[in-house]
C-alpha cells in the first residue's frame, strides 16, 4: 500500500516539530526535511507533464518501490502498452554540466562546484531491478526507456558533452517524447492487461520506514514534552476536566493531542506505549492516556505492561 505522502517525509516532519532548535542535529534534520520536500514536490511537477501526453492507455505510477532480493524505487514508472519509460526525477537548480574528464555530472551554484551521482547510471540500475522483478512475478517484458528528468525550471543544463546527452531532459520534453515512443512502439498489451499490471505493482508497493531516531543518534530525551497549543504553539497545554486548555493564550481543544500523538507513533515505528505518550502529553495518570489512544482510534496490542499502541492510518507499513 502506499500513503499519500511517504512515510520518510512525515518522519522528518515530525521529527523536525519536535527537536529543539537548539539541538545539535537539528540543521542536519532540517536539511533533510528539505531534501524529502523538494524532491516530492519534484516528482509531483512532473505529473503535469505526463498527463499533457497525448497518448491513449498510459498508465503512471508514481514513486513506486519494490522489493526483489533488495529494494529499488522509481520516481516514476510509466506503463504503455507497448513500451514502457522509467523517468528518474532530479529538482537541483544551477548550472549542471557533465566533466568528462572524471565523467562526473557537476553542478555551480553560486560559484560552488558539486559533484553528484549520475542518474542515468541510477536509472539503468533501476531497469536491471524492475526487469528481474518481471521475470519473477511472469508479467511480459517491452521495451523499456530511461531518462533523467530536471523539472526545476531553474536548472541550466550544459551536457552537450554528456555521451547520452539525448537522455537527459527537462520537463516540457517528457509529453513529446512520450508521443514518439508511443508511435515507435504500437501496442502489445490489451489496455486491461496494463491496468492489471499497474495494479499488481501499486499492491506490491513496499513503503520504505527506518527508524530515524536510531539513525541520527536522537533520544526521547532530547525531543520537546508537552503538548503545543493550536492557537500560540506555546507548550505545554493542561488536561483539565476532559479537555486541553492553554495556560497562556487561555485557548481550550478536545482533540489537540491526536497529532502530537501521530508524531510520536511516526517516530516509534508505529509501538507507542502508555509511558511515552504520558511523557509526551504531561499526564501523570497512564490509565487517562490509555483511553485517550484508544478514543483517538489507536488498535491495542500485546497485553498490559507489554502493550503497545498504533496509529490505523500507519499499520500498513509497520
Ligand atoms: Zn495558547
Amino acid at each position: 500500500m502506499k500513503p499519500d505522502s511517504p512515510i520518510l517525509l512525515q518522519q522528518y516532519w515530525a521529527l523536525r516539530e519536535l527537536l529543539p532548535e537548539q539541538h545539535p542535529e537539528y540543521p542536519n534534520i532540517s536539511n533533510y526535511f528539505r531534501r524529502q520536500e523538494a524532491g516530492q514536490a519534484g516528482e509531483d511537477n512532473l505529473a503535469y507533464y505526463l498527463d499533457q501526453a497525448q497518448v491513449p492507455y498510459l498508465s503512471c505510477i508514481k514513486r513506486l518501490r519494490l522489493e526483489h532480493h533488495s529494494a529499488f524505487q522509481h520516481d516514476w514508472l510509466v506503463l504503455g502498452l507497448g513500451f514502457r519509460v522509467i523517468f528518474e526525477v532530479k529538482s537541483h537548480t544551477g548550472e549542471i554540466y557533465f566533466d568528462a574528464k572524471s565523467h562526473q555530472l557537476t553542478r555551480i551554484i553560486d560559484g560552488i562546484k558539486e559533484g553528484f551521482e549520475d542518474p542515468l547510471l541510477q536509472v539503468d540500475r533501476q531497469y536491471a531491478n524492475l526487469r528481474a522483478y518481471f521475470t519473477a512475478h511472469n508479467i511480459d517484458q517491452l521495451p523499456t526507456y530511461r531518462f533523467a528528468v530536471f523539472v526545476n525550471p531553474n536548472a541550466i543544463l550544459r551536457l552537450h558533452d554528456y555521451p547520452e546527452y539525448q537522455r537527459v531532459l527537462t520537463s516540457q520534453r517528457v509529453p513529446t517524447i512520450l508521443e514518439n515512443l508511443a508511435e515507435k512502439h504500437p501496442p502489445i498489451l490489451s489496455k486491461e492487461a496494463n491496468q492489471q499490471i499497474k495494479q499488481f505493482l501499486v499492491e506490491n508497493h513496499r513503503e520504505r520506514a527506518n527508524s530515524i531516531l536510531e539513525k541520527h543518534a536522537i533520544l526521547w530525551d532530547d525531543l520537546h514534552k508537552g503538548l503545543p497549543c493550536p492557537s500560540c504553539n506555546k507548550r505545554p497545554m493542561r488536561r483539565e476536566r476532559m479537555r486541553w486548555q492553554c495556560p497562556f493564550c487561555r485557548t481550550r481543544s478536545t482533540d489537540a493531542h491526536h497529532k502530537l500523538l501521530y508524531k510520536i507513533a511516526l517516530l516509534s515505528n508505529n509501538r507507542v506505549t502508555k509511558q511515552l505518550a504520558s511523557r509526551f502529553l504531561c499526564m501523570k495518570s497512564p490509565d487517562a492516556v490509555r483511553k485517550l489512544m484508544v478514543r483517538a482510534g489507536f488498535i491495542k496490542e500485546g497485553a498490559n505492561k507489554n502493550a503497545i499502541y498504533k496509529h490505523p492510518k500507519l499499520i500498513p507499513f509497520y
